[in-house]
């Protein structure tokens, strides 16, 4: 530690010397920049040289040690003069924290991001949608799932409960879930638009009226799901239906493309700290209409529980 000031010292006398001929100067002062907010702290030209001294020591050294601008020079000096050593004083690294802040970690901390992103959903007018909707559906689930369901968008009985796949395709989708031998409250349910899009938005007390949202409602609320999955940090995505698989898989294969082997999830705004698997299979609401492709469905809910190391309950 002794050494470490010592050279610290000796390192603020060469800065000195550095500067003599042309900052300590009265020219250079009038000439200099207008001092910095934390600069007008200081009073002296010499205060002046010891914050740039800091500064520029910050800059040259891919590690700088944690430096106080009041401690570090006056302490070098006194260890030159023999003085009693001050031993510096040892502030935490912020800049990992702080990074680190940025990704939310604990369940709790997921659930306080993903709360943050419904409130600004139900506030969201950024495309026509918002103009027509009854309820916003942010989506619902498990803060810290493993697994999401990620359909297109909410329907009717979603737009008026404010909830996801409540409907019957809803209800198909809990049957599915089950047979995985997970509870809807394991997994976190979601569509890429948060608003319901109709067939004729005059009318959002008719059933039936439900249409996938177009392309630019996609492109302007995809935002919000991105942030979801990145708060949720889940390790698999289920995309239900080829509107949500080609926009998260970003490719515009058909769905009978897209399924049976796993994808890397594609984010436009949001930067993974891991990569996400993803998997597409069909809509509920196509099984509603399509019984006949609930066996491939099935297949490809026994791949995602492959993956997850699940068994199927027994019956
Ligand atoms: S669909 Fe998305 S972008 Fe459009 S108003 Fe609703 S939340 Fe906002």
């Amino acid at each position: 530690m002794k050494e470490d000031v010592r050279a610290l010292a000796a390192e603020f006398k060469a800065f000195l010397r550095s500067r003599e001929e042309d900052d300590l100067t009265p020219a250079a002062f009038t000439q200099a920049a207008a001092p910095s907010a934390d600069e007008t702290e200081t009073s002296s030209a010499k205060d002046r040289l010891t914050v740039r001294f800091v500064r520029e020591r910050e800059l040259s050294h891919a590690k700088p040690a944690p430096l106080s601008l009041q401690e570090t020079p006056r302490a070098a000096e006194e260890t030159e003069l023999s003085a009693p050593v001050q031993t510096p004083v040892q502030t935490p690294a912020v800049s990992s924290v702080s990074s680190d802040r940025e990704v939310p970690v604990s369940a709790a901390e997921k659930q306080a991001a993903l709360d943050q992103i419904a409130q600004e959903i139900r506030a969201c007018k950024r495309c026509p949608l918002g103009d027509t909707r009854l309820h916003a559906v942010p989506g619902e689930g498990n803060p810290a799932a493993e697994l999401m369901f990620i359909g297109e968008g909410p329907g009717f009985d979603e737009d008026h409960q404010g909830r996801p796949f409540i409907g019957r395709a809803g209800q198909l989708l809990d049957k599915m879930i089950a047979a995985m031998g997970l509870k809807r409250e394991d997994v976190f349910i979601g569509n890429i638009a948060k608003c319901h899009p109709m067939v004729n938005p005059q009318n959002p007390e008719a059933r039936g009226n439900d249409r996938a949202p177009n392309q630019g409602e996609i492109a302007v609320c995809r935002k919000y799901i991105e942030r979801q999955i990145a708060a949720i940090s889940p390790k698999y995505v289920v995309a239900l239906g080829g509107v949500a698989a080609k926009a998260l898989i970003s490719d515009t294969k058909s769905l009978g493309a897209l399924r049976g082997r796993f994808h890397l999830l594609h984010l436009d705004s949001v930067e993974l700290k891991t990569p996400v698997k993803i998997l597409a299979t069909y809509h509920p609401a196509a099984l509603l209409r399509n019984p006949g492709w609930k066996k491939d469905a099935w297949a490809d809910l026994q791949m995602v529980m492959a993956e997850m190391g699940l068994k199927r309950p027994a019956a």
